[in-house]
């Protein structure tokens, strides 16, 4: 693989990984109409129908720091995203790396890679890649000297209410003080000195994430999930990597749901996409206006968004299928509005 890219030159990079067409959708007679023809270029080529029935190809291309297609695996996209910015918490900074996209289009996938297929094949995800890494940095000589503490924390946000998964989903406050200090209060942060207690760690939230869920797959789709990897001197914090697989964007739009709960579940999903653009789209201006009021998700990740030190890096992740491509395409615009200053 090799060494890790040069340091983050901006503070937001924006990327696109396709995921390979599945069985299922093949089996739906479902074709692939992205492509990705050169680094950092995706282009869908959307059916159309004309007004005499015929069917033509019209194409839409979008620019991004960087573009993966199907064959590209987890560590390659690691090493252009989530990698670049590990160093930076060692330096007292925050960064902060998301995976946004359709349910189904491989989030989990790429941030916490496949738990359940144990040993040799199985992909590691953004999570684990990034621990390993911290790791090696603490070895470092000149962070060595630093005397940091290693610290996991992993909780979700479902319905606009935080939840601990370390800690039996134990329902967590949010509190704002005098100095607009966040506090999510009694977050379990767990102390971690290998990359083994990590994946451990991933695992026992991953459990706790669905446990008593009437469907896994329905639950994560509407939730967002937040790991952190926390440094802290002498108990005091240091640098906070915050990875984050959040929830289906296709969500927010069930805001026009029969069902209320889930209306209400799609308006709260909408608020916080829509805020956490927002909130990324002020770090690569001033700072003078920072929305993070605007939905728990940003709330809580407000010490991420305002410090002088902060860096962001987003995943959008796509499917490839024709029956995706409006999915696909807000998606797409998303990413591009996000890294548009
Ligand atoms: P999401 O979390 O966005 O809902 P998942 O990560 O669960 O989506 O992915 C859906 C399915 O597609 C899973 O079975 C996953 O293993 C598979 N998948 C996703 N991305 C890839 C990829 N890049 N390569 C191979 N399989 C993938
Ligand atoms: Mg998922």
């Amino acid at each position: 693989l090799g060494g890790p890219e040069p340091g983050p030159q901006h503070q937001i990079r924006v990327c696109v990984r396709k995921r390979p067409l599945n069985p299922r959708e093949a089996g739906l007679q479902d074709f692939d109409v992205v492509t990705v023809p050169c680094r950092g270029v995706v282009v869908v080529h959307e059916a159309r129908q004309r007004l005499d029935l015929s069917r033509y190809l019209e194409s839409q291309t979008f620019r991004f720091d960087h573009a993966f297609d199907e064959s590209v695996p987890n560590e390659l996209v690691y090493r252009h995203t989530a990698q670049p910015l590990v160093e930076s918490i060692f330096r007292g900074g925050m960064a902060t790396c998301f995976a946004y996209g359709q349910t189904g289009s491989g989030k989990t996938h790429t941030m916490v890679g496949d738990l359940s297929a144990k040993g040799q094949g199985c992909p590691k995800g953004i999570y684990t890649l990034a621990a390993q890494d911290v790791f090696c940095w603490l070895r470092e000589p000149s962070y060595e000297q630093l005397e940091l503490q290693v610290y996991g924390a992993f909780f979700e946000i479902y319905g606009g209410k935080v939840y601990d998964l370390l800690n039996w989903r134990n329902r967590l406050k949010v509190l704002e003080d005098g100095k607009q200090q966040i506090q999510v209060v009694g977050l379990q942060e767990e102390e971690v000195s290998c990359v083994e207690d990590v994946m451990k760690l991933i695992e026992m939230g991953n459990r706790c994430r669905t446990s008593g869920q009437t469907s896994a797959n329905t639950h994560s789709s509407r939730s967002h999930a937040i790991f952190q990897i926390i440094l802290r001197k002498r108990g005091k914090l240091h640098g906070k990597f915050s990875l984050i697989d959040l929830a289906g964007n296709e969500r927010g739009a069930d805001t026009g749901s029969a069902d209320r709960r889930t209306r209400l579940e799609g308006a709260e999903i909408n608020k916080s996409l829509l805020a956490l653009k927002e909130c990324i789209r002020a770090l690569g201006r001033n700072k003078a206006h920072t929305p993070f009021r605007a939905s728990k998700l940003t709330q809580v990740l407000r010490d991420s968004f305002i410090g002088e030190n902060s860096c962001t890096c987003m995943i959008a992740t796509i499917s490839p299928g024709m029956r995706s491509c409006e999915h696909t395409l807000n998606t797409l615009r998303y990413a591009n509005r996000v890294k548009e200053l």
